[in-house]
């Protein structure tokens, strides 16, 4: 028996620099599994279905949410996104961590169904910063920027709702903070129970 994985949750606003934070994790350690989420929206230049998202259509994710297969679903920027529940929880259940790089509405999904979760929040150090990221990204149009930069101000009101914050001023000082949140969490006793309890067996005369 051992305990169950860490789920680690992180969001933030595009353009945050959430997606590379969550690779330089995954490179760190090893033993954090990465949840492949669905979309129904279309590929970008370079991404591939299996690796980036499952692409599907709206009949298809609406039959999975139907049949209760999503950890969390949420419709942003109008395409649905989604975490199959399956990999993750059996992930979980043989002790290996998981995480989920997914918007706010989803982790607050997450929040209530799996509390045990751990909650991370990555925002830009500025505005300006923000701005020139997303452009530079040359993969959205103006109109979807200007869409996305308008609703970083709601998204910022979430931020109370996260246990950890994670500012991406330079990405090597941003992805040390998250993976000393990810070791202090895995260090926590509560999530240590069947390691302490067999050695503490081996102490008993
Ligand atoms: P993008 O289209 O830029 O890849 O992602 C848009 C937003 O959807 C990002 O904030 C991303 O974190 C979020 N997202 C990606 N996958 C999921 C998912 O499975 N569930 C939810 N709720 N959000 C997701």
């Amino acid at each position: 028996m051992n305990d169950p994985g860490l789920l680690i949750v992180v969001s933030g606003p595009s353009g945050a620099g959430k997606g590379t934070i969550c690779n330089a994790l995954r490179k760190r350690f090893p033993n954090i599994y990465y949840s492949i989420s669905m979309t129904t929206r279309e590929p970008r230049n370079g991404e591939v279905d299996g690796i980036n998202y499952f692409f599907t259509d709206n009949l298809h994710f609406e039959e999975l949410i139907r049949i209760d297969s999503f950890l969390e679903y949420a419709q942003v920027y109008e395409h649905y996104y989604g975490t199959p529940k399956e990999y993750v929880f059996n992930m979980l259940q043989q002790g290996k961590n998981v995480m989920l790089e997914i918007d706010i509405q989803g982790a607050m999904q997450i929040k209530n169904k799996y509390p045990k979760a751990v909650f991370i929040y990555v925002i830009p150090p500025s505005l300006d910063v923000l701005t020139n990221r997303l452009k530079s990204r040359h993969t959205d149009s103006a109109n979807v920027i200007a869409r996305r930069l308008a609703k970083v101000k709601d998204e910022l009101e979430w931020l109370s709702e996260y246990e950890y914050v994670v500012i991406n001023d330079e990405l090597e000082l941003a992805v040390e903070r998250a993976a000393a949140i990810i070791v202090a969490e895995q260090c926590k006793v509560s999530r240590n129970h069947h390691l302490i309890t067999s050695i503490h067996a081996q102490f008993k005369d």
